[in-house]
């Protein structure tokens, strides 16, 4: 099966098992897991902040951003399609107990007329906002990233108002080699980033959050409400440090097969890619070949290739680490036959 699911699929290489198996560890919880405290490290300066924190997920990471940044009452600003309202299970609302403000979105990109609007002034009536939320790349929207230009507005405008910004750059990585910008220079429009080891670097487990040294404080103890306070994590966090060092280099790759896979796509079947292909994610529609996605996925699946339903007419392909040119050239081929 070549499995262009998710890049979360991706298993560790034998380079990263032996990495794993030889990590030296110790008690994260006390401070002392030599590996976590590396790969913290590393992270907080790769993006120019004062400190990270290692964390299980994406989820965990975001929502200990968000137990961070908010008191129970206040409120979020973010894009409708956001994964954090669409797919931590309400957790925002759970554990934080703050609600969540959504306005349309064009690719990730919330209007800035719509976001100063949002923005709450001083009223008896009015929850307080807490938080300005960006999402790069833009799951929903096919992998969109949104260009540095804007993240510098929403942070500018964020700052008149004293609104923190927290960016879900679960797949950052993508969204910068996609624009040419480092992660650094992202990370100067933000206070808080979340990002994930486990998708398109590689990683079997984990996220990053990095911000500000008081920040990370705050939020390494809401991690362990979380019960996200791991002991002998070192042998989770040096998998992830080889893949932060040697597996962005490669993200490249992936978006160049996902733009010749979805050309592909788009000549050969009557599936219609509605996505501009920016990273490594490509949506398909299937309302004009009158079948649903769930038709699509069984021909594909019948033929070894594994996608995902992303509604009732739109599959989407991801490409990553685990699959290989030869792999995407047999892809190629299969739908050519279609
Ligand atoms: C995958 C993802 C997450 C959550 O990461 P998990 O590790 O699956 O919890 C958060 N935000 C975005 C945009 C994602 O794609």
């Amino acid at each position: 099966m070549i499995d262009l699911r998710s890049d979360t699929v991706t298993k560790p290489s034998e380079e990263m098992r032996k990495i794993m198996f030889k990590a030296p560890v110790g008690d994260d919880v006390y401070g002392e897991d030599p590996s976590v405290n590396e790969l913290e490290e590393y992270a907080a300066n790769l993006f120019g902040k004062e400190a990270a924190l290692f964390v299980t997920s994406g989820t965990q990471g975001n929502q200990a951003a968000i137990l961070a940044h908010t008191k129970p009452g206040q409120e979020i600003i973010m894009d409708n399609e956001a994964h954090v309202f669409l797919y931590e299970g309400g957790a925002t609302s759970a554990f934080a107990g703050v609600q969540s403000r959504t306005l349309t979105n064009d690719r990730g990109k919330m209007g800035l007329d719509d976001l100063e609007e949002a923005i709450r002034g001083e009223d008896i009536h009015f929850p307080e906002t807490a938080l300005i939320w960006l999402e790069n790349s833009h799951n929903r929207s096919g992998g969109s990233v949104l260009p540095v230009s804007y993240m510098r507005e929403v942070y500018e405008l964020a700052q008149k108002y004293k609104v923190p910004v927290h960016i879900d750059g679960a797949r950052i990585f993508n969204a910068a080699v996609a624009s040419n910008a480092s992660v650094k220079e992202i990370a100067t429009y933000s206070n808080s980033i979340q990002f994930c080891l486990s998708k398109g670097l590689g990683a079997p487990v984990g996220s990053i959050l990095v911000g500000e040294k008081s920040f990370i404080d705050l939020a390494r103890k809401k991690r362990k409400m979380l019960g996200g306070g791991l002991r002998q994590a070192g042998i989770l966090a040096a998998p992830g440090l080889h893949a932060l060092k040697t597996g962005i280099h490669r993200l490249a790759e992936d978006h160049e097969q996902a733009k010749m896979l979805a050309k592909v796509v788009d000549e050969y079947t009557d599936l219609n890619v509605i996505n501009e292909v920016e990273t490594n994610i490509i949506l398909a529609d299937t309302s004009k070949s009158g079948r649903s996605a769930n038709d699509w996925l069984a021909i594909f699946k019948d033929k070894g290739i594994l996608a995902v339903a992303f509604s009732p007419t739109t599959i989407r392909f991801t490409t990553h680490i685990d699959v290989s040119k030869e792999d995407i050239n047999t892809v190629i081929e299969t739908i050519k036959t279609l």
